[in-house]
């Protein structure tokens, strides 16, 4: 992926670096008065001050201030407002990096320097811990708004304004090289997931994203593979094969499904093979259940947890992590409707054997997951890796994920999932990314909405409301998916347990728009999730 280059420069080669860069930008506490001493800004507290005296502003929001020996003639002062205490998080990091860098390409800036003059700091005169990453959250925040969506980079033919940030701190305890390294690796994975996500139902159908994928892989150790044949779609993923029942007669409308595989370079060291499951809907219409009242906009989103699933995959190819593997599934489908469609109170026998009774079309998301799950049980029981496995759903599932959560993802974990603390480990590392979750729990409402009569059906798919009008609507699909897959076995008593965790991602990834646009994909929680688990 093609993004801006982060390169450290320590302060002793600063003067050096001058003639390179062409404005510098300084992210510092903001205090009442501008007491600015660092060895840095000593050298332009003149020119500072003099801009004081003409703009008693200066220092209170961001703004350009011309000085004669700096980068670019310019220094760029972006004061942080916030007491760092429970009231705030290092969110206001990453916000804050947004403004400035968009502030930046106004002014026609194309190489900055970022300068890291203060800490958040508490009281005690120690660093908050909770904004301990403030530097990677202000970088990955800076990086956000030089990214360019897929369709407007081939349209415009070209990629971001900016090439190269330099990177400079004042506090120099450690060599952050590796940290821009693991930023750069997280950005990317993120455009990709934006790349996917963001694309229009044309451009983003099944067999494009499919092959976004392909390219993107070509020169690394992923290993991909994709399924097109319908044929062996129906046979494999019987429940997906109904959601894309009605696209097929458009070959390019057609259903694929993406197995992607990293291996660790070093199998004695893996410490977690990670399972990701992703929920790649090109276009939800609804199906047969179709979406009214304008509910169908913004619909070709709806493959955010495949779009995550390949991003994930792609930050742990390039950091070639060492303790982890990673096979991921990525089931991309179009639910259109035809006289083909699926419908509700059909009964399809899935890939685990139990039968589904389909309540309502627009359920697809589910239906997409469920078969893909069950492959990715069999894949930890076939080898023997109960023990350090992990399993991910993750999608734009529900409309009541917001409902409850606002713009936040919710991971809704298994039994043993809670044992293995992953829910609790998103909630703590996204916390300190600025990247935060909420942690939810299947309870035994969850079971017995969706259980089967066993006779005619063994578990139901939902109900025919809508998420939003649904109690428990972002966690009782969560207990469909345990039991059609079969994970109900693998419980905290069995003799095998399995940690499953789902992560709905449709409140945090995509942004609201102030306009009558599609809005801007977030490619949010991917780094919640790198964070937490790419080790
Ligand atoms: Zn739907």
């Amino acid at each position: 992926m093609d993004i801006p280059k982060l390169i450290y420069i320590p302060k002793a080669q600063y003067s050096s670096q001058i003639s390179n860069y062409d404005g510098l930008i300084v992210v510092f506490n903001y205090s009442e008065s501008i007491s600015l001493k660092t060895s840095i800004l000593d050298t332009y507290s003149k020119e500072i001050f003099d801009q004081f005296k003409i703009d008693a502003s200066i220092g209170k929001n961001i703004s350009i201030i011309h000085a004669e020996s700096a980068p670019g003639m310019r220094i760029i002062l972006v004061p942080i407002k916030s007491k760092f205490d429970d009231t705030d998080d290092v969110r206001i990091y990453g916000e804050i990096g947004r403004k400035f860098i968009e502030r930046v390409l106004e002014a026609g800036i194309k190489k900055p320097i970022i300068y890291f003059a203060t800490e958040p700091k508490n009281n005690d005169g120690n660093i908050n811990k909770d904004f301990i990453n403030f530097k990677q959250v202000t970088l990955l925040g800076a990086l956000s708004g030089l990214y360019i969506p897929l369709e407007a980079r081939e349209f415009l033919n070209k990629s971001h304004d900016i090439d190269e940030i330099g990177v400079m701190v004042e506090n120099e305890t450690e060599d952050i090289s590796e940290q821009l390294k693991i930023v750069e690796a997280y950005q990317e994975g993120r455009q990709l997931a934006q790349d996917i996500g963001g694309t229009s139902p044309e451009r983003g159908n099944p067999l494009q994203c499919a092959e976004i994928i392909e390219n993107i892989f070509k020169k690394t150790t992923v290993d991909v593979k994709i399924i097109k044949e319908y044929s062996i779609i129906e046979k494999e993923y019987p429940l997906m094969a109904a959601v894309g029942r009605s696209s097929v007669c458009v070959p390019k409308h057609a259903p694929c499904v993406v197995k992607l595989t990293y291996k660790s370079p070093d199998q004695t060291k893996v410490k977690d093979n990670l399972f990701f499951v992703g929920k790649g809907v090109t276009f939800d219409s609804g199906g047969m259940d179709i979406k009214v009242g304008g509910a169908m906009r913004g619909m070709c989103r709806d493959k955010g947890g495949a779009s995550i699933c390949a991003g994930i995959t792609y930050i742990a190819q390039k950091l070639a992590l060492k303790h982890v593997n990673i096979t991921a599934y990525l089931g991309f489908v179009r639910n259109s409707i035809g006289s083909h469609s699926y419908v509700c109170d059909e009964v399809i026998v899935s890939r685990s054997g139990r039968r589904v009774l389909v309540a309502n079309t627009d359920a697809e998301g589910r239906m997409t997951m469920g078969d893909l799950l069950t492959e990715a049980r069999e894949n930890v029981i076939t080898n023997k890796l109960y023990e350090n496995a992990k399993i991910f759903t993750i999608a734009t599932l529900t409309g009541h994920v917001g409902r409850a959560y606002g713009p936040y993802p919710a991971a809704v974990e298994n039994g043993q999932a809670v044992k293995k603390s992953v829910g609790r480990t998103l909630q703590d590392i996204g916390q300190i990314w600025g990247d935060p979750f909420e942690v939810s729990r299947i309870r035994r409402e969850d079971y017995m909405v969706v259980k089967g009569n066993g006779i005619t059906e063994d578990v139901i798919q939902g109900n025919n409301k809508p998420s939003t009008m649904t109690n428990r609507a972002h966690q009782f699909p969560v207990a469909f998916l345990n039991l059609v897959s079969c994970l109900d076995k693998h419980g905290t008593n069995s003799d095998n347990p399995i940690a499953y965790t789902h992560l709905d991602i449709a409140g945090c990834y995509g942004k609201v728009p102030n306009n009558w646009g599609l809005g801007e994909v977030t490619g949010n929680p991917i780094v919640a999730i790198a964070s937490s688990f790419l080790k």
